[in-house]
């Protein structure tokens, strides 16, 4: 018979059956049994306990029923804890309460169901008082069972227990629940039992096996919960791993000022600081602190009312960070005086907490540096270098009034939008109308998850630094400021009022995470710097580091790299060169000279030069334009001083130079109309000029290598400011490095045509200026043609560069500027394509042409340069393909450089060869995200 149950000894057993993988152990009895069996065998203290393994939940998911065996072995696991208590499951005298808490492989907060003292009954409660003394106790935690038992298990709404307790405390004049006594909370329990057989017809359960088994059927079905189902699809979790449940004997915090509950971070989520972080509430139980009914006390103060517990606390905490060599979040109870450890697991926590941990921990000597740079993930460190409101922009705000409240800043980030008061509406507004927007609520509750998703920010007037709010948000990177208790939301009528200000729904805000500072109206933002983010800047230079390793890559053939990719930018101006540099691109994988063409004092000339009807007069118009492009390229190599340049040839059609076809139309027939003959004949020219120049596919048209045979006028003046640039920049001390990339060649013999022409016109600048320089001749490849007759191209050319735009939209035939509008979102739907082609390469075809096009280019020519210039150099998952076929470098936005860094250093981490590597195999715990997202591929694959 299957092994449904594991009780809290027999982590022992479970790693045997997961073959010695926590990871494995974590599969079957989920994360949070997993740690709570570990921190048994620790010796911490952890209440008796059974876990439902994961299959047992699969396994009812399929049937509809639990599987034979699983209550049989309930029952037992229950008589080992009673053994083990010395108490007993219903009974009168000395009875055993226990809760029913869900826990999956990768922890889900407050997305599945866990229900608290389980057990109780009517004759169980009498039992109870009788052998505690404690009336007001055992009614409070009666009262919890029969509403979590009734919300979770029967489905219930909230309201129903919601709103009978606050009419009661209104008309006992109470405001906070701890002014409640014991026949209080006893008339309420009446009350509560009388809604529940109100809204489901039947009366709350007094046989405690019944209960245990329904809640364990209720946490069953939570796993395919709408609230869950919507984090793993955000998460990237498998929906077929199922969640354990974990029967645990119950520990009071609800017993008197002697008792607490709270939860805490060994590490601060939001910042990194290695400062304990949590809070906690006397005479409270279960997640009273995360609800944020009462205001929490931070966990510091605990020593004052505690000293002995908190010490052991601390300890405890300490030890644990250690061991699991990661930021913990952990959950406690204080049980008169006793601490009870309920929970341990990696903690969550913001981009820039996450960069400081992980620097910290490598710094402390807890774990590698290899290790630092896997926890952190390229979309965290693309977060870090997001818009952030700045201080001068803040400052005026509040000098023109526009400040409105400070609460807690609980994950950093600038957001302005549009408010609304429920996460229906916060979605339904960014989803449908596309607008930014601001979930403004007095707190959140899981329910809420989906609106704070679609959210560009989140504002509460209540709850602290660890209430759900606050931990949503920082986990999903949302800007977030909690408990701004000076805004007053009426959500009946629809406004918030903060003081004298009125603000309704869809009215603009601004709340800026990171100071916990919220204004009316729109303020602008501003690019953070990456200098002054030390720890991220150390980071990067530990990826850096990991990248440049030798062996890291196999040589597959002669000339293939065995160090790890190199991080380049795409940058067409010097001060985009700058920032590239600045971000640590080593080299410019692609400058567009023709935006140059585009600016106002240019574009005249360059009119003049297409519209010319002699070579004479077209080379003319480009002897004006030589000038500016030298100083264009001249600033650009001072910039990357040192760093090759590669410079991209002319590429688009000449018609996108020119004006609007329809439009000069319209002006010709207007100057008819009104009889105007000044310039007519001009104006006439150029639209019979534009009309010819027409075509059916332009993109497919006259351009690149193309018009450049058709027309070498244009390359050739730009070759020759390539060089006469560089030729100035050396003899003035700068070191340079031109590459002279030649676009859309389809066929060896496009270059073997325009090539050595070029060469010449290089060749003579140097012995005109009497330099000496290395440059390189190479091609972009973007046909497939190109990439499929790679061994030929590479005889002329000395470097490839994949423009993946364009390959992409050749290889699928999908035209880029329509097909995401028009099917793209279709068949990403449909899962007819995974994900879309244009943001992460299609490995299995693009990709295999581009391994293919390597492969063979290294065959006529070893020494072959290979790169990727298109929009995939900035993508993880295409970065990790780049390193995989043995790509050189990667080239991205400037603004995507660190992220490209970091994720290089990851695919070389996750790539080693086996037996060359030449640092330990690190025992890499992987970030969990890491793995998630593998697990999905994986999963994907096999569909
Ligand atoms: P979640 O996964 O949502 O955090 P948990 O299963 O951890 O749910 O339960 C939530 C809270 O309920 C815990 O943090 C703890 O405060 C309380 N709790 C759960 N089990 C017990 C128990 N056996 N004794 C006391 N409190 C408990
Ligand atoms: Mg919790
Ligand atoms: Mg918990």
């Amino acid at each position: 018979m299957s092994k449904w149950v594991y009780l809290y000894n027999e982590v022992k057993e479970v790693e045997k059956r997961a073959g010695g993988s926590w990871d494995g152990v974590k599969s079957i009895v989920g994360g949070k049994g997993a740690g709570l069996m570990d921190m048994t065998r620790a010796n911490v203290p952890v209440p008796p306990f059974f876990t439902v393994t994961t299959e047992a939940c699969n396994a009812y998911q399929k049937a509809g029923k639990f599987p034979a065996g699983l209550w049989e072995q309930e029952l037992t696991a229950l008589k080992a804890i009673e053994k083990k208590t010395g108490k007993k499951f219903g009974d009168k005298k000395n009875p055993l309460l226990v809760s029913c808490r869900s826990g999956a492989k990768f922890s889900m907060p407050g997305m599945m169901n866990t229900i608290l003292n389980i057990g109780l009954t009517d004759v169980v409660a009498e039992g109870m008082i009788k052998e505690t003394g404690n009336d007001r106790f055992v009614w409070d935690s009666y009262r919890r069972l029969v509403e979590m038992f009734g919300t979770v298990v029967m489905d219930i709404e909230d309201e129903a227990f919601e709103h009978p307790l606050a009419s009661f405390k209104e008309k006992k004049g109470y405001k906070l629940d701890i002014e409640m006594r014991a026949e209080d909370w006893k008339e309420v329990v009446g009350i509560y039992k009388e809604a529940y057989k109100q809204a489901c017809g039947q009366e709350f359960p007094q046989d405690p096996n019944k209960q245990l088994a329904l809640a364990t059927e209720a946490v069953f079905k939570s796993w395919n919960g709408k609230r869950a189902v919507a984090y793993r699809r955000k998460e990237g979790i498998s929906d077929t791993l199922g969640t354990a449940v974990n029967i645990c004997t119950m520990v009071f915090g609800n017993m008197g000022d002697d008792c607490a509950t709270g939860v805490a971070f060994t590490r601060n989520p939001s910042t990194g600081e290695k400062v304990m972080m949590g809070e906690y509430l006397l005479n409270a139980q279960g997640e009273d602190v995360v609800a944020g009914i009462r205001n929490a006390d931070e966990v510091a103060n605990l020593k004052k009312y505690m000293p002995k517990a908190y010490k052991q606390f601390m300890e405890i905490t300490a030890r644990l960070e250690k061991h699991y060599t990661d930021m913990q979040d952990v959950e406690f109870t204080i049980e008169r005086g006793t601490l009870w450890m309920l929970q341990t697991r990696v903690g969550k926590r913001t981009a820039k907490a996450a960069v400081k941990i992980a620097v910290d921990m490598a710094n402390e000597g807890l774990i590698t540096r290899d290790q630092a740079v896997q926890r952190v993930t390229p979309d965290q460190v693309d977060a870090l270098l997001h818009p952030q409101f700045d201080d001068a922009a803040m400052n005026l705000a509040e000098k023109e009034g526009k400040f409105l409240a400070k609460g807690v800043n609980a994950s950093p980030g600038a957001a302005v939008g549009q408010i609304y008061f429920d996460a229906d509406k916060a979605e339904q507004y960014a989803k449908e109308h596309k607008q930014d927007t601001i979930m403004v609520r007095p707190f959140t509750k899981p329910d809420d998850v989906h609106g704070m998703i679609a959210a560009k920010g989140v504002l509460t007037s209540e709850g602290g630094a660890t209430s759900h709010a606050a931990v949503v948000a920082r986990q999903f990177g949302i800007p977030c400021v909690v408990g701004a208790s000076a805004i007053k939301i009426d959500l009946e009528k629809r406004v918030m009022h903060v003081g004298e200000t009125v603000l309704n729904e869809g009215d603009w805000i601004s709340v800026d995470g990171t100071t916990g500072k919220v204004f009316a109206g729109k303020i602008p933002t501003s690019e953070p710097s990456l200098e002054e983010q030390k720890e991220l800047m150390t980071l990067l230079k530990w990826a850096d580091e990991i990248s440049a390793r030798k062996n890291v890559r196999e040589e597959v053939r002669p000339g293939y790299p065995t160090r790890g990719l190199q991080v380049w930018a795409n940058a067409d101006y010097p001060k985009d060169a700058r920032r590239a540099r600045s971000y640590g691109a080593v080299g410019i994988g692609l400058c567009r000279t023709e935006h140059m063409f585009f600016e106002p004092e240019r574009l005249p000339i360059v009119q003049r030069m297409i519209l010319a009807e002699s070579s004479e007069a077209r080379t003319d118009a480009l002897n004006l334009l030589l000038p500016h492009q030298r100083k264009d390229f001249d600033g650009l190599f001072e910039a990357m001083d040192g760093f090759p340049v590669i410079i991209r040839l002319i590429d688009p059609p000449l018609h996108e130079f020119m004006p609007d076809e329809e439009k000069l139309m319209e002006e010709v027939i207007t100057m008819h109309v009104k009889g105007e003959t000044e310039g007519l004949e001009e104006k006439e020219k150029l639209l019979a000029a534009v009309k010819g120049m027409h075509e059916s596919n332009p993109m497919m048209g006259l351009r690149g290598v193309r018009l450049s045979i058709s027309m070498p006028e244009i390359v050739e003046m730009q070759v020759r400011a390539i060089f006469e640039a560089a030729a100035d920049c050396t003899l003035r001390g700068v070191k340079v490095k031109p590459e002279i990339m030649i676009p859309l060649t389809g066929t060896v013999k496009e270059l073997e045509w325009i090539q050595p022409r070029l060469e010449r016109i290089g060749k003579a600048v140097m012995s005109e200026k009497k330099v000496k320089f290395a440059y390189k001749f190479g091609t972009m490849i973007e046909i497939p043609r190109a990439a499929v007759t790679a061994d030929h191209i590479a005889t002329k050319a000395q470097f490839f560069s994949f423009g993946t735009n364009d390959l992409t939209q050749m290889t699928f035939g999908y035209s880029r500027d329509d097909a995401e509008r028009n099917f793209l979102i279709t068949y990403v739907q449909e899962g007819i394509l995974v994900k879309n082609p244009f943001q992460t390469l299609d490995r299995n075809g693009v990709g295999k042409l581009m391994k293919n096009a390597i492969f063979e280019g290294r065959a006529a020519r070893p020494e072959l340069e290979v790169g990727i210039c298109g929009e995939h150099g900035g993508d993880p998952e295409s970065i990790e393909w780049c390193h995989m076929i043995g790509n050189n470098y990667v080239s991205c936005s400037p603004f995507r450089v660190p992220v490209a860094r970091l994720a290089a250093a990851h695919a070389a981490l996750n790539h080693m060869p086996v037996k060359k590597a030449v640092t330990k195999k690190p025992a890499a715990k992987k970030p969990v995200k890491k793995v998630v997202k593998k697990a999905v591929k994986k999963v994907a694959k096999k569909k």
